[in-house]
């Protein structure tokens, strides 16, 4: 039996692209970003002998709207293959693309793993029979050690953190978590494991975009030190995804290379990193930073800041890379709502960082959340009339429309719901199942306030995301538009 194992990135749904879109007329959503622990896997399983690659299914879907997601996966063969299911936002595609590879080759395994599977796993293997395996949190050396049980090499009960069928039984080694101390030890720029790497790298959480600059995540760490309540990827939520317990960081010295890599071997010009280097403070992003500065490549870099950045933060960040993109959560116009889920900044503490945040060389991105615990209607409309101030001010910012909130199945106001003033309505896997199938925004709302219902929220969201895409089309702010647009896009 020939050693194989292919890892898939879902797609939201199933439905050729085409049809979706006329459907549902605008707002399809389709996430070809994949976890990045696809590529230290599949250097994992290489190296112990295993040819295996990436398909990336929901950008085949991008490049190809009018073919069936049968048409794009035939031809494929391994004795193994992995889905990915670790945003919420899978939880159909992943499993309707598990069910549709186990039905096509029946004696094959299929497999899936990621924050959502870990999290839901004992629900999933009850409800979906179709599904072989579900790696427990990270997988890195799980994942090999499955693949050598399925070769016969060791026997079920020498695989850990996997939940297993064999027969009718599930059989859930916990084990410990072996890949939570090896971070240094793997390889997250094998780009070239993907097929259609190169269509890959211009991709972002929109989609596939050809005149974007190409660009690659890199990792600084797994974990986060922070708790918000609306993240699944937070202290708690790690731990209750079954990732482990602890923040790990990589070296600087491995980052640098990664980005050293990227740059010469794949022609990458944007990096996205992680986390927010200012999160690990002064003497980490320091050093991090000279050691990319060692390295004397031409990059733009983009992150989400934990807070407000700070001045000498930037200073070194722009010293660093040739133009920074840093991604501003405002979340509400109202601070205590910000506070709540745990973000400690105000409006107008970024208001008064445009000394030097407002820049040529910085591009802003702002997000909103609508829907959190104490936003109100009225709160929540500000945000179009805020939206314009704050542009006015910084002609380097855009702000992104905002898409629905969904919960996050392990955020903190998930977990504890009566801490935050919630309600969650959406309780189990199968909730979020069926919501993913859907084209309609209201089924994407997980949760209501005391102070918005689930119709509310979605109907505000709509609002504030129309109101904000008419500015744009009216050609206001084309100062800001343009200059963003020629940060990570070639000219
Ligand atoms: S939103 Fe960002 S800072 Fe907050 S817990 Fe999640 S990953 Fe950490």
């Amino acid at each position: 039996m020939k050693k194989s194992f292919i890892f898939l990135h879902p797609p939201v749904t199933l439905r050729k692209l085409s049809e979706e879109l006329n459907k549902a007329k605008g707002n399809v959503s389709e996430y070809p970003l994949v976890p990045m622990g696809l590529f230290s896997m599949a250097s994992r399983l290489e190296e112990e002998g295993f040819e295996t690659k990436i398909v990336n299914v929901s950008l085949l879907k991008l490049l190809n709207p009018e073919k069936k997601v049968e048409e794009l996966i035939e031809g494929l063969d391994a004795t193994i293959f992995g889905v990915d299911l670790h945003w919420f936002t899978h939880s159909y595609g992943a499993i309707e693309l598990a069910k549709l590879l186990k039905f096509l080759k029946n004696d094959s395994k299929v497999v899936i793993g990621g924050y959502t599977s870990s999290f839901f796993y004992e629900e999933i293997m009850k409800k979906f029979k179709f599904i072989d395996g579900i790696a427990l949190g990270l997988a890195e050396e799980s994942i090999v050690k499955y693949a050598k049980y399925v070769h016969k090499e060791i026997n079920v009960n020498e695989v850990p953190s996997f939940a297993i069928r064999e027969g009718d039984k599930t059989i859930v080694n916990y084990g410990k978590y072996e890949s939570e101390n090896k971070i240094n030890e793997y390889n997250f720029v094998r780009v070239e494991k993907m097929d259609n790497w190169r269509e890959y790298l211009k991709c972002g959480p929109a989609g596939y975009d050809s005149s974007r600059k190409p660009s690659f995540w890199v990792l600084l760490g797994r974990g986060c030190m922070r708790n918000c309540g609306y993240c699944g990827g937070g202290i708690e939520g790690f731990k209750a995804a079954r990732m482990g317990n602890l923040l790990h960081l990589r070296e600087a010295e491995k980052i640098s290379e990664d980005i050293d890599i990227l740059s010469s071997k794949y022609g990458v010009k944007l990096i996205n990193f992680s986390h927010d280097p200012e999160a690990f403070g002064e003497k980490y992003y320091k050093k991090l930073f000279e050691n990319i500065r060692g390295k004397k490549q031409d990059i733009v870099a983009y992150w989400d800041s934990f807070g407000i950045p700070k001045k000498e933060f930037v200073d070194e960040a722009l010293k660093t890379f040739s133009n920074i993109i840093v991604g501003i959560s405002l979340e509400s116009t109202l601070d205590e709502v910000r506070f709540k889920v745990g973000r400690k900044y105000t409006i107008e503490e970024f208001i008064k960082a445009r000394d030097y945040l407002n820049d040529k060389r910085i591009g802003i991105d702002i997000y909103w959340t609508i829907g959190l615990p104490g936003e109100t209607e009225e709160s929540a409309l500000k945000i179009i009339s805020k939206s314009s101030d704050l542009m006015r001010l910084y002609k380097n910012a855009v702000v992104i429309p905002p898409f629905p909130y969904t919960l996050d199945p392990n955020a903190p106001m998930a977990l504890n719901p009566e801490q935050y003033g919630i309600k969650k309505l959406y309780k189990n896997f199968e909730d979020y199942y069926k919501a993913t199938s859907s084209l309609k925004w209201i089924d994407w709302v997980a949760h209501e306030t005391k102070n918005m219902s689930k119709k509310k929220i979605a109907e505000v969201t709509e609002k504030i995301y129309r109101a904000i895409n008419e500015i744009y089309e009216a050609g206001l702010f084309r100062e800001n538009v343009e200059h963003r647009y020629r940060l990570d896009h070639e000219l």
